[in-house]
């Protein structure tokens, strides 16, 4: 891929706001600049330093009109976010101002970029590597401190370090066998076999490692799926206002593939924990509540975890027992509410029905209890602490490879434990090592390239 052109992009959120930044990357950006650019005091925009800011007003450079007030900045390749020159110019905010800016832009030699092409760029010239740049997106769209936390170490090259440390042994197994196959005596070929093994497990080990942690980083990236279910009145809504008053925040409004969805998500002891809700939880009273027994049905099949309600002051009804045979095999937290009031409510029948699911007995009013089912959601899902300490794999793309890496891997390690030939493992070991190489981008098709930034935004 030849990179010759400059593009430019709004990089702050459209929208009303105190400043709006327009950018540009590429090597005609400066002259692109001095086109429209008039300082105060008229100096020499080509002459301007890097890293510096200046001051001065965007123009039509046809009619002289002005666009807006702005101060502009000029990075110097290489070292900039793209590894090229890069302009930014910080005009005020509103949708008016960055508009108009980056019209004039495209009006004097710049194109538009394409969603991620910035990063894009980052990464075809070299400075970091795909997993880095995949990683950039995750950090816009962190939803907590922890998602953002991991999301951070991978775009300083976390994940790429480990996944390199992998390949490199893989090419050491590799050169290996290739010595053992020119050496003419027989002995060392089974020396060499031991030594291969012995290698190749290592990496099998600390890549199921990685696959093992896949769950807990799709979770911190994506969010927990969450349906509260229960029949009418049990305290549901009761429950959800509860665990947004502990959460204090809900952490991100994105709003989904139909125009409806709105995805809201409760920061809960660092998981982002989505509930999902077609017309707004809060809107209309809730959505939970008016679901009933069929619409149960759905929102259990797509749930990572449900959080079954009883009101505890009642006795169970078939409505009750409905829902608890949809509950087989799903991960499910029994809260029993209204602890408050005497309890009628046929305990036994829940134990024996909700087998090894965890009991939780609150009183929603009180708040009583609250806390019990966070701490639990905590365990179910993170075993121990969530830290950054670990490498995380938080992207399904990465967690296809390593398995299909770990396949080739262990055949590789069958072939030779069988006997065969030490360079029959070679294919294995290859395929392996370049598997490995579409997490960093070493070994990735264009298409696949094109395709992860096509799901940045536009600007970044
Ligand atoms: P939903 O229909 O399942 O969403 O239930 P709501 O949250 O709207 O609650 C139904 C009624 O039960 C309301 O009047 C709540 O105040 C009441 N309620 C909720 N939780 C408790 C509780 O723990 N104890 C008592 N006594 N009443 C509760
Ligand atoms: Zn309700």
């Amino acid at each position: 891929m030849i990179i010759d052109d400059t593009i430019a992009a709004i990089s702050t959120a459209i929208g009303e706001g105190g400043i709006g930044i327009v950018r540009m990357t590429g090597e005609d950006s400066l002259n692109i600049l001095n086109k429209v650019f008039r300082s105060y005091k008229n100096k020499d925009t080509m002459n301007m330093k890097s890293y510096t800011l200046r001051y001065g007003h965007i123009v039509n450079p046809e009619t002289d009109e002005i666009i807006d007030e702005v101060i502009v900045s000029y990075m110097k390749a290489p070292n900039t976010y793209t590894r090229e020159d890069v302009v930014e110019i910080n005009c005020h905010g509103g949708m008016v101002a960055v508009k108009r800016i980056l019209a004039t832009l495209l009006n004097n030699g710049a194109r538009l970029a394409e969603p991620g092409e910035f990063t894009k760029r980052a990464f075809l010239n070299g400075r970091i590597d795909l997993s880095q740049a995949e990683a950039v997106i995750d950090l816009i769209r962190a939803k907590t401190d922890e998602s953002m936390k991991i999301a951070l170490e991978q775009t300083k090259g976390k994940l790429s370090t480990k996944i390199k440390h992998l390949m490199d042994k893989l090419l050491k197994m590799l050169a290996h066998i290739e010595a053992a196959v020119d050496f003419p005596e027989d002995d060392i070929e089974d020396v060499v076999s031991k030594s291969v093994i012995n290698d190749g497990k290592e990496i099998v080990t600390e890549i199921e490692g990685l696959i093992k942690n896949a769950e807990t980083g799709k979770l911190l990236r994506e969010g927990l799926n969450t349906a509260i279910v229960g029949k009418p009145n049990v305290g549901k809504s009761s429950l959800l206002n509860a665990l947004l008053e502990e959460a204090r925040a809900i952490v991100t409004d994105i709003p989904g593939t139909t125009r409806d969805v709105i995805e809201e998500y409760i920061n809960i002891k660092g998981i982002p924990v989505k509930i999902v809700d077609t017309a707004g939880i809060r809107k209309t009273e809730d959505l939970v509540e008016k679901i009933g027994v069929e619409k149960s049905k759905e929102y259990i099949d797509i749930a990572d975890l449900i959080i079954f309600m009883l009101d505890g002051s009642r006795e169970l009804d078939n409505e009750d027992k409905e829902i608890i045979k949809m509950l087989e095999n799903k991960r499910v937290i029994v809260v029993i509410n209204k602890s408050d009031l005497p309890m009628v409510i046929d305990m036994d029948y829940i134990k024996n029905n909700l087998i090894n699911h965890p009991i939780i007995y609150t009183s929603v009013n009180t708040e009583e209890g609250v806390e019990q089912i966070e701490d639990k959601i905590v365990e179910l899902f993170f075993k121990g602490d969530v830290t950054v300490k670990d490498v995380y794999i938080t992207n399904v793309r990465h967690k296809d490879i390593l398995t299909k890496a770990l396949e080739s891997i262990n055949k590789g390690i069958e072939t030779l434990s069988s006997g065969f030939p030490i360079d029959c493992a070679s294919i294995d070991l290859k395929d392996a090592y370049l598997k490995l190489g579409e997490i960093t981008g070493d070994t990735v098709a264009d298409d696949i390239i094109d395709k992860i930034f096509t799901e940045f935004c536009i600007g970044k």
